[in-house]
């Protein structure tokens, strides 16, 4: 499990590096980059974090996925998972964070 950084989307806020509990991002020439992808355990802070869509949950075959990538927007309590899929498909899922306790 781990995540994907796209270095062209990466604007170098930094936002991501303090909010990785395992401080696994770090900036490499003003990117984000996660130098030890393995020990990710995927809990997608740095998904939801990532005001520029930059960072994206790799969803492989240990997470019975396959191969699709996930990433998140969001816009006052909403949040916005989009789903695309190995084939360029995509489909986004709306939550409303006032709703999480439902969840
Ligand atoms: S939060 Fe997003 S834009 Fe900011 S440094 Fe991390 S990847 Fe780059
Ligand atoms: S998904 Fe969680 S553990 Fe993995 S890099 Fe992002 S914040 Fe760190």
């Amino acid at each position: 499990m781990s995540i994907e950084i796209d270095r062209e989307k990466c604007v170098g806020c930094g936002s991501c590096v303090g909010i990785c509990p395992g401080g696994l991002i770090r900036l490499d020439d003003e990117k984000a980059c996660i130098p030890q992808p393995e020990r990710c355990w995927g809990c997608a802070s740095c998904v939801k974090e990532c005001s520029e869509e930059a960072i994206a949950l790799f969803l492989g075959e240990d997470m019975g996925g396959l191969g699709g990538r996930m990433t998140a927007r969001q816009e006052d309590t909403l949040l916005f998972w989009t789903l695309t899929r190995p084939d360029g498909t995509a489909q986004t899922l709306t939550v409303d964070r006032r709703d999480s306790n439902k969840y």
